[in-house]
């Protein structure tokens, strides 16, 4: 990992032809967020691209889709996966706005956990129903395929994904992504310290296992310490806790994402600093920022 482009737009924005480019098209939770307070880090909800040599794959199809799309739409290629956390809103909002969705030479494969018996096909096009949205799910035109994804692994060109249930509401899990021999771990929400889940035993180990030797780990960051306790059980983490995991399973660069919509980028900054204090005394050599809207995170290709 190696460089961090500050200067990319959408519209500028070349592909990493030696390295895996990583951006992140929505870093906000809950809602998004537009205004004076966020334009840095953003308001879109989430949404996350990984490019490798000749493809790339999408994670959370929140209100970071839709420009997204408008890039798929002028560069292609047409062939799409779309891998999902889960199905609060934040995180499948912006897909009725996905452009490709409506062009007939695109195929689109959704990958998600199922929740009980409800597939990912009914709830992923649910929110188009009449109630929710005037377009119906029939009239896209992309060639469309569902597949369930709550346990195990899950291989796609040249990425490897290994995904785990987290701590959150409902069905939740988070992505192992390897690809040319680097590390992503995607976990845009989850409660690193929350009691009040129905996981199996042994969760604070896992996760430290699921992450261990990450090049990147994006990671729900929404509250401070001073919020959190008026918080428990919500399913989001705080930005210490964050750093803990990535100290724990010693991760190379650690992202603070799914910003709370009320936190502004002057908070963030103040925040990212205290951070890096708490990383640089602890001598771990752990790299930290907070996940930014349009920024490419290069990692050089290791094989
Ligand atoms: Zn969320
Ligand atoms: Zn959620």
């Amino acid at each position: 990992m190696d460089s961090t482009s500050n200067e990319n737009t959408p519209a500028s924005r070349v592909k990493a032809a030696d390295g895996i480019s990583v951006r992140c098209w929505g870093t906000r939770g809950s809602i998004p967020s537009p205004g004076p307070d966020t334009t840095r880090y953003g308001g879109n909800t989430t949404c996350l691209e990984v490019c490798g040599a000749d493809q790339r794959i999408i994670f959370d199809a929140g209100s970071g889709i839709r420009p997204l799309g408008l890039d798929i739409v002028e560069k292609g290629p047409n062939a799409i996966h779309i891998f999902l956390t889960h199905f609060h809103w934040d995180h499948i909002q912006g897909f009725p706005f996905f452009s490709p969705l409506y062009d007939p030479e695109d195929s689109i494969k959704v990958i998600g956990p199922k929740q009980k018996d409800i597939d990912v096909q009914n709830l992923f096009a649910g929110q188009m129903g009449p109630i929710y949205f005037p377009v119906p799910f029939s009239v896209v035109a992309a060639v469309m395929e569902f597949e369930h994804l709550n346990e195990g692994s899950y291989e796609v060109g040249e990425f490897e994904l290994d995904v785990m249930r987290v701590r959150h509401p409902s069905f939740v899990i988070g992505y192992r992504i390897k690809v040319a021999g680097r590390v992503i771990c995607f976990i845009p929400d989850n409660e690193l310290d929350g009691t009040v889940y129905d996981l199996e035993p042994g969760f604070d180990k896992r996760i430290v296992d699921f992450v261990g030797d990450a090049d990147l780990l994006i990671h729900d960051s929404m509250y401070t310490e001073v919020e959190y306790p008026k918080r428990l059980g919500w399913g989001h983490s705080t930005f210490e806790q964050s750093l803990r995991l990535a100290k724990e399973g010693g991760v190379k660069r650690l992202l603070f994402s799914h910003h709370d919509p009320t936190r502004t980028d002057y908070e963030v900054d103040a925040l990212v600093a205290k951070m890096r204090e708490a990383a640089a005394r602890s001598g771990s050599g752990l790299e930290v920022g907070a996940a930014m809207e349009g920024i490419d995170y290069t990692l050089e290709r290791s094989k």
